[in-house]
């Protein structure tokens, strides 16, 4: 067997999904003994571990009797408010069995892409590492607001998420699979299961294909795009089946579970910030702009062909279908520049603003270049 070079790994997210964690009757306590007592093992080989937990709804659903799956939402919110502090009570109880104390931590999107809140969020994870516990984290689905498409949804998204703001070195998404498969294994036993990705490319992103179970949201797909969210933060991602016995130490020792994706260019905080906003408007730019843009030139009006959406000056656009960025102006001001040439900026707009729609600073691409 290959050994992965992972002794570097300090610091890990590790995100487990529903599947996993319920039975018919509620919480399958076998597996939650078992993951604490891999969390505590990996803690103790140097490891600081953030852990992302889902559940609450299909585990608050069980408690309610129900069998099918909750979509309305609010249902999701009600179950969540129920089976989220039963979930919370049983993490803490098994890690005392450990002597680690858990900590609880409930999060939106709001909260991620606030700065303030976000840095509170990360100093409260800091505290909480150095202070020995284990953070654990799940979306706050009680209050959050998917019926605007406002939240994380899946908790694939957020432990990338939180693993690119924490700087994590790795994540480890569990899932009741071995990781991916050259094709969907229920269907195709022939499936191999991919040992290694150095790249999250359009193959990779076909091969992952569409999402399953009653509870979880998830499925390949939503793991390959936080595998992606990761990768633009420098961290590893490990996709693998939590229903091995020691799957975490194996992990970080270096053995060969699941599928490993190499990281990408660890990218500055605030191209992570742009890259993972949602976006409020859209810029459709003309063919020599995209080439000025993709060679690291600022944004003119001259490029811009089209403005889409009402957008505030300073907020995450998308450009085209392949670039995001943040614009310096409104989307009113864009809709007056667009076609016009640079110098022409203060007799339309007025004097005392910025001569680019927007600096390379300010512009990521989706792929990396
Ligand atoms: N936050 C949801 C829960 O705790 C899970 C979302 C997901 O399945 O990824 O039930």
């Amino acid at each position: 067997m290959r050994v992965r070079e992972l002794t570097q790994v300090k610091r890990a997210v590790v995100k487990v999904g529903t599947n996993l964690l319920s039975s018919p009757e509620g919480i399958d306590m076998e597996f939650l003994s078992r993951l604490c007592a891999q969390i505590a093992r990996i803690r103790q080989m140097g490891c600081e571990v953030v852990l992302v937990s889902s559940g609450a709804i299909g585990i608050g659903a069980r408690m309610l009797n129900i069998s099918e799956k909750v979509t309305s939402i609010k249902m999701r919110q009600a179950c969540a408010s129920i089976g989220q502090p039963f979930l919370q009570y049983h993490y803490s109880m098994q890690f005392a069995e450990h002597q680690l104390v858990s900590a609880q931590i409930l999060l939106t999107p709001e909260i991620l892409r606030n700065r303030r809140s976000y840095l509170n969020t990360r100093n409260t994870v800091e505290t909480l590492l150095a202070l020995g516990a284990v953070p654990v984290c799940n979306e706050n689905d009680s209050v959050s607001t998917a019926e605007i498409g406002n939240a994380f949804g899946d908790n694939d998204r957020l432990s990338a998420m939180i693993a690119s703001k924490i700087d994590a070195d790795l994540l480890i998404i569990l899932s009741d699979v071995e990781g991916l498969y050259s094709r969907d294994p229920r269907k195709h036993p022939e499936a191999e299961l991919i040992h290694e990705i150095k790249v999250v490319d359009e193959t990779i992103k076909s091969i992952a294909g569409g999402s399953g179970s009653t509870f979880a949201t998830g499925g390949m797909r939503t793991k390959i795009r936080a595998v992606e969210i990761a990768s633009r933060a420098g961290c590893i991602s490990v996709i693998a089946s939590g229903n091995h016995p020691d799957v975490l130490p194996e992990i970080i020792e270096g053995r060969e579970v699941g599928t490993f994706f190499f990281p990408g260019k660890r990218e500055s905080q605030r191209s992570r910030w742009i890259l993972n906003a949602h976006p409020a408007g859209k810029i459709i730019i003309d063919e020599g702009a995209l080439k000025a843009i993709r060679q690291r030139k600022s944004l003119l009006p001259s490029g811009i062909i089209a403005v889409e959406g009402s957008f505030p000056a300073g907020a995450v656009v998308m450009i085209n279908d392949i670039a995001k960025a943040v614009p310096s102006f409104d989307s009113t001001e864009l809709q007056a520049l667009m076609g016009h040439h640079t110098r022409d900026i203060p007799s339309i707009i007025g004097n005392n603003r910025r001569d680019e729609i927007a600096r390379p600073e300010d512009i990521v691409f989706l792929a990396e270049q």
